[in-house]
């Protein structure tokens, strides 16, 4: 099986995930999904995975780049990607039951399959089949996720000289976005920089603002390399910071390490999280920390769930998660500082190697 390509060893999870379920054919709209399972990165295709068959369906736009990026498929080419053009590549399948995704269908494009398709084939919703595999990266993903994230710490190395007094939010974003572009990635998510009470802005993005001296500014991005995100955030302060700057970074860098040393294959999403908000509980800032402290990540920045208070997964090793502990105080300003790990039996892997450690600026 490992001299197989990793599409080749997708494909086989997701047939025994469907073999589990007894789904006899699984049709694929959802394109992160369809980009995981057989490489194909065009806007528009469709999958349909059988014990005996795995095909890519796209039209003429797509033709030689499905056949070299996806060599473990049976390339379709459709003059259109309408209804009637997939529904032909159905039926030469007939399965008895065609599963699908059901967080990936309009309730229009459901009513033309089921008008389009014959009436003995039964119709099968799924729930997050191919995202429940996608949540354990094999090491191609985790070595993805790696270039991403040493970007990612580069761009950090290259921003820090332009975070001064009189910069604008703006312009600070539009350097980092240029820099990790300039090195062929794609930007993960739209930039965040927020800077004085905007730092207080869990999701701040850029504006017009211009930094001033005693100003937290925090700054969250990622880059996309190769398919795979990164999501680092880090928060400085411009002049020497108070001591209720001090205070509130400590504890938010407190609880961003007593996270990463409980995170290990067979731990609950939802412990984790409870263990981070009673470390910002006892500080006295529990009604300050509001957001789930991280989530998943791959081939999307949020790449499935993670922990939170309502998050039901139980950690795997494989996992790619990040942790992002923060504080915000309204009118005052906030701290966030975001690590990616990976899971293991042991402890978790750290992915982002900016320090943590409060830099005055
Ligand atoms: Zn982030
Ligand atoms: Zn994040």
């Amino acid at each position: 099986v490992s001299s197989a390509s990793p599409f080749a060893r997708r494909i086989a999870r997701a047939r025994a995930a469907m073999a589990e379920k007894q789904l006899p054919a699984l049709l694929l709209t959802n394109i992160p999904n369809i980009q995981w399972i057989s490489g194909f990165t065009g806007s528009s295709a469709f999958v349909v995975i059988t014990p005996t068959d795995a095909i890519l369906a796209t039209d003429s736009r797509y033709n030689e780049q499905a056949a070299a990026q996806c060599p473990d498929y049976r390339v379709e080419l459709l003059p259109t990607s309408a209804p009637d053009e997939v529904v032909k590549v159905l039926a030469a399948v007939a399965p008895p039951k065609l599963s699908f995704e059901a967080g990936h269908m309009t309730v229009e494009l459901f009513g033309k399959y089921r008008e389009k398709l014959d009436r003995g084939i039964e119709l099968v919703p799924t729930a997050s089949l191919v995202e429940t595999l996608r949540l354990i990266k094999d090491p191609e993903e985790i070595e993805k996720i790696q270039a991403a994230c040493i970007l990612a710490d580069r761009a950090f190395e290259h921003i820090v000289p332009f975070l001064k007094p009189g910069a604008v939010e703006r312009d600070v974003m539009l350097e980092l976005e240029w820099f990790m572009r300039k090195q062929g990635a794609d930007v993960a998510f739209d930039t965040i920089v927020a800077s004085g009470w905007r730092s207080a802005l869990p999701h701040g993005r850029a504006s017009a603002k211009a930094m001033e001296r005693g100003d937290f500014v925090t700054l969250d991005f990622g880059a996309r390399l190769d398919g795979y995100c990164s999501d680092i955030t880090r928060t400085v302060v411009l002049g020497e910071p108070s001591d209720e700057q001090r205070m509130v970074y400590g504890v938010v860098l407190e609880t961003l390490h007593g996270s990463i040393e409980g995170i290990t294959a067979g731990r609950k999403g939802v412990e984790i999280d409870a263990q981070a908000r009673e470390i910002i509980g006892a500080a006295g800032y529990g009604e300050r920390f509001g957001h789930g402290l991280g989530h998943s990540l791959g081939l999307q920045v949020h790449d499935g769930p993670g922990f939170s208070k309502r998050s039901e997964i139980t950690l795997e090793a494989g996992m790619v998660m990040t942790v992002e502990p923060g504080i915000y105080i309204p009118g005052w300003g906030g701290v966030r500082i975001e690590h990616d790990v990976v899971v293991t039996d042991g402890p978790a892997r750290v992915l982002t190697h900016s320090s943590t450690d409060l830099l005055v600026l």
